[in-house]
């Protein structure tokens, strides 16, 4: 095909539910693509000499090939070339911001000022064909790579640690995962939501890892269950420290001790994790009817669309910026809008008013208006003074950002922490403590999965090098 048929077709659509029937179940939002749809949208990419697309890739897929194997027709082939640097790939391909990744970075986007090839959703086909493909033999297409002997600990089966335990298990290392819940995936599984990221998806992708010989021990608390001088005790030559960014912060304003107010990561926990939204479980979630969630960024948005789910006949976003400043993913914003969800954008909580009897029942937000850009390049925002208005409100859910998980820093003596909690590390995520290496949001703050599984790989990397050359010494 000519490149100039190739730039005349216009970029595929995600096929999804319609927003008033898929905001009263947990259904999957996307439906995915179809072969005509991928095969045409393959023909999109026009394989450039220097594909740019793969350097907004944390972890480096080899992009043009996998969309020249669709373009082929050989969709195992595309996910076996995806599969060489990617432990995850029907994960990012569902949840990874790719228009300010390998879409943002796709000639399209930056030489033709066109939409990007629909890296993501090609992505997701390849990686859901190959799931169904496998169906109940995740481990068909692996082979288990010969063991070195080595014992490797990891801390956290987040997406950092899935894909530093990936790699690790392909050099031939013995690799344990801890996981201190009682459930894998880390945000995967306690955090994102159902209609976004399925259940099955995330075992599926475990199970393929597990298939390389990794071990994962759940209910494990590093720090508490075992501490790590025993892990090194017990042989452990090297340890990964995944543990995210679970904190959650709050606002520190009056009325965030009311009853009806609580963090976004206890309200998705309870709902994901607990079996919250049956009302006969041993840990139900308060079901508001006017539920205002506090925050701009994915958390916000699940938040708030669970809301719905969960019965909410007026579910809110307030945001203290403009809603081009909102750190979540496009889609999500569109979606939540679909879906019904209000947009309070320039408002901000200055206080929670209760009925007298320690309920939450309405709150007051400050009006804001854009000022001059701060650290981060967006706006500013900056109160309106005496521009303050009442809303009433039943449930209220704070998804304001998170801080590091502070067990592993606290409990791991010698390691350099910064003021914020995260974890130091050098170019090869190595912390101060040589056989500690570390990455995710442990180190970032809270960031994305991608920047996780990107971390999890230089981590591998780097202790392969690190242990490599000790044992020539
Ligand atoms: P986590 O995923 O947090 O995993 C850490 C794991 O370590 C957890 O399972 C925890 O239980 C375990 N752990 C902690 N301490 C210990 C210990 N001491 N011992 C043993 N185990 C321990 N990013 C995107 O790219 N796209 C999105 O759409 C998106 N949506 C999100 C929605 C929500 C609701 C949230 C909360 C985050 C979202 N993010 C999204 C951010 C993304 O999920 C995180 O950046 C990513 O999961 C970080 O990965 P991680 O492996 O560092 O940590
Ligand atoms: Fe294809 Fe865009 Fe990558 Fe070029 S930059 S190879 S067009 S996906």
């Amino acid at each position: 095909m000519k490149a100039k048929e190739r730039l005349a077709i216009p970029r595929v659509k995600m096929p999804s539910l319609a927003g008033d029937y898929r905001n009263k179940n947990n259904e999957e939002v996307n439906l995915g693509l179809s072969a005509e749809d991928a095969l045409r949208e393959s023909h999109r990419c026009l394989d450039c000499v220097n594909p740019t697309c793969m350097e907004g890739c944390p972890v480096s897929i080899h992009i043009p090939t996998f969309i020249k194997n669709v373009e082929r027709g050989d969709i195992m082939g595309a996910a076996r070339v995806i599969r060489e640097t990617s432990s995850l790939p029907s994960v990012c391909g569902r949840v990874c911001p790719q228009e300010k990744q390998c879409e943002r970075t796709c000639f399209y986007t930056v030489k033709l000022k066109k939409d990007p090839v629909a890296i993501g959703y090609l992505e997701r086909y390849v990686a859901d064909y190959e799931r169904k493909e496998l169906g109940k033999h995740p481990e068909a297409e692996t082979r288990k790579p010969e063991s070195n002997g080595v014992k490797i600990a990891v801390v956290g089966s987040g997406p950092a640690g899935l894909s530093f335990a990936g790699d690790m298990a392909k050099y031939g290392y013995e690799v344990t995962v801890f996981e201190a819940l009682h459930s894998l995936g880390g945000v995967l599984r306690y955090g994102i939501p159902e209609f976004r990221l399925p259940n099955d998806v995330v075992d599926f992708e475990i199970d393929r890892l597990k298939a390389l010989g990794i071990t994962f021990e759940t209910n494990c608390i590093v720090g508490k269950t075992v501490s790590y001088e025993e892990l090194q005790e017990e042989g452990f030559k090297g340890i990964f420290v995944g543990s995210g960014a679970g904190l959650p912060k709050f606002m520190g304003i009056p009325g965030e001790n009311l009853v009806g107010v609580m963090s976004s990561n206890e309200y998705l926990t309870r709902v994901n994790l607990m079996g919250a939204f049956d009302p006969n479980s041993e840990t139900p979630v308060s079901r508001g009817k006017s539920v205002a969630v506090v925050g701009g960024g994915n958390t916000a948005m699940d938040s708030v669309r669970t809301a719905l789910r969960l019965g909410a006949e007026r579910a809110m976003i307030v945001y203290r910026r403009s809603e081009e400043e909102m750190p979540a993913r496009i889609e999500e914003v569109h979606h939540a809008k679909e879906e019904g969800v209000e947009f309070m954008t320039l408002h901000n909580p200055v206080e929670y008013l209760s009925d007298g009897k320690g309920s939450v029942t309405a709150m007051r937000l400050q009006r804001m208006e854009l000022g001059e850009p701060d650290a981060s390049g967006r706006r500013r925002s900056v109160p309106i003074p005496g521009d303050i208005v009442e809303v009433p409100v039943d449930e209220v859910i704070v998804s304001v950002g998170v801080s590091p998980n502070p067990l592993i820093p606290r409990t791991f003596k010698g390691l350099e922490v910064t003021d914020r909690g995260t974890i130091v590390v050098t170019e090869s995520n190595q912390s101060q403590l040589p056989d500690v290496f570390a990455g995710g949001d442990i180190v970032r703050g809270g960031a994305t999965v991608i920047l996780a599984m990107g971390d999890g790989r230089k981590a591998a990397q780097g202790m392969h090098e690190y242990l490599s050359a000790r044992s020539k010494v």
